[in-house]
Order: structure tokens, then sequence, then C-alpha cells
């Protein structure tokens, strides 16, 4: 709708408006967040019995709340100003940012002559706050909630998901309840730098079946990456890099790099280097941190 149409619609909507300023503020007990998708416009008060005006309804990609951003600037605020005292996070069943796409994603903003520079140095799908699933983007946002130090003890924070077909609303988090660590794939990858020096007190042996997770991470991450269009061509062009480093981490961080550059930037391909690296970290210092380098050098052996 181009901007003449609105203002055309304004014209015929003040010849039947009855002119009148906006009632008082009040105070406003509720703040939901819920995704922006604009197909959800008629549901949310619905379903949730709101009538307008009743709650303060704050709308954003995924309903993902991020610990800096508006959203949270706007929750913090509607609490101290407005004397919200519940927080309810709703989620939604076909949330398009639980399927978020990161190759269609850089594919649309280049061929609008955008470089991918202009996101920052950072995780793309962070930058545009995809989340890994829905459930999970509700307990993500209920954590960034509740984890800011703004938050009054008073301030009760839950979280739903929305069937947007049926109506339904599930309950995910309770506002009383603690939340569940979100699964496995969506905690941050770990990325404190390897000490320099070993440490005095070595750790005791590892569990044998701790160390077939290790196995069976670098395998899955194998697995994902052998499968994927133009990985091997493009490892040629960091062997060197990779033959010289003798530390795990830096070795998943070039091949996650090379990943990227062929475009494999899938949910399941990020989570998977996650997943390793936060293994691979576990185990600093251990006799398996060199190991690893095995591991992942058979991975990419021509
Ligand atoms: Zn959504």
């Amino acid at each position: 709708m181009l901007v003449d149409d609105i203002l055309e619609n304004n014209r015929r909507f003040i010849r039947e408006y009855q002119a009148q300023p906006l009632p008082p503020p009040e105070t406003i007990p509720l703040a939901v967040v819920a995704c922006y998708d604009p197909r959800l416009d008629a549901l949310v008060h619905r379903a949730l019995g709101l009538l307008p005006g009743e709650a303060f309804v704050l709308r954003t990609a995924g309903a993902l709340v991020q610990p800096q951003g508006g959203v949270m600037r706007s929750l913090m605020l509607a609490v101290f100003m407005f004397g919200v005292r519940h927080i309810l996070v709703v989620g939604h069943t076909s949330c398009r940012m639980a399927a978020f796409d990161t190759a269609a994603f850089i594919d649309a903003f280049r061929s609008r002559g955008v470089p991918r520079e202009a996101f920052g140095p950072g995780d793309l799908r962070s930058w545009a706050g995809a989340i890994p699933g829905v459930r999970e983007g509700v307990l993500l946002s209920i954590a960034s909630i509740r984890g800011t130090p703004c938050l009054p003890r008073d301030v009760s924070v839950g979280g739903a998901i929305l069937d947007d077909t049926s109506g339904r609303l599930e309950v995910v988090v309770q506002p009383a309840e603690p939340v569940p660590s979100p699964k496995e794939a969506v905690a941050p990858p770990a990325v404190e730098p390897p000490p320099t020096v070993e440490p005095e007190e070595r750790p005791p042996p590892e569990a044998p079946e701790a160390k077939d997770e290790l196995v069976q991470a670098v395998r899955t991450l194998g697995r994902i990456l052998s499968s994927t269009k133009g990985f091997r061509p493009a490892l040629g062009r960091v062997r060197n890099q990779l033959e010289r480093s003798t530390n795990p981490l830096e070795h998943i961080d070039i091949l996650e790099k090379q990943a990227r550059a062929v475009g494999a930037e899938s949910a399941d391909i990020l989570a998977a280097f996650q997943h390793l690296r936060r293994e691979v970290a576990q185990r600093r210092g251990r006799p398996e941190w060199k190991e690893v380098i095995q591991l992942l050098r058979e991975l990419t052996r021509p």
C-alpha cells in the first residue's frame, strides 16, 4: 500500500471519526511479547481474551527478546512507568523465524547490493534473531527477561505457545517455574580463548562414554559437511592453516568459516558446530584435547 493510499484512507477516516483526546494513561498490569507476523494481528488479542488497550502487546520477529534491544527496553519501561507486573512471552506454532533460511537471507541482501559486512562481524542468525524452535525461542526470551538486572523481583515472567490454527494456548513456563534449559542446540558457543599455560591440576580422566560423545560430535559434523556441496573444494584453500593449527577450537573456527563461505549456514550445520565446540571446550587441559586435533584432521583429510 502506498503512502498516498494511506492518506486517502485517513481522509475518509476522519470524516467519520469523532475527535477526542486519548484517555489518561493508566496502570496496565500485563505485557505480552508476541511475534510480529501480521497473520497474527487478528488472533493474538482474541486468543488471549484481551480487549484493546488492556495489555502492552509488543510484537517482534519470533517473539524473541534479546538481552540488549528495543523490546527489552520497552518491557522495562512498561514495568517501571506503567505498572506492568506480569510478562508473558507468546511464541506461535507456524513461526517463520524458527525456520529462518540464512542462505536465502544472504541472497536477498546481496542481490539488493548490501554487503555481508553491513550486518557486523557477528553471527548472522543472531543478528536476525532466528530461533532454533518455537519452544526454544520462548525459553530463550524468558531467560533473557529473567536474566536482566533491571527486572524487579515482583514481576512474573512466563511463556506460552499459541497454536495459530486452533487458537489454543499451551503454557511452556508458568510464571513461577524455573526456566528449563533450552535444548543443547541453542546454547551459545564457547568463545573463551584457550589458556596459554597448562593448568597445574589436571582434572581426572574422563569416563569413556563422555569421550564417545566427543567422537560422536565430530562424526555428526563430518557427516553433515561431507554432504555439503562445495565444502571439500573449499577446504583446499585452508589446508595449510589446518595443518599448522594445534588448537582444536581454532580448527573448528576455520572449518566453520569455510562452511559459511560456501553458504552452508543452515540451523543443522551451525548447531553441529556449536555442539562440537562445546564438547571440545569442556576438554581443555585434558588428554583428549590433543586427540581432538587428530579426529578433526581425519575429518578433513583429502
Ligand atoms: Zn512468528
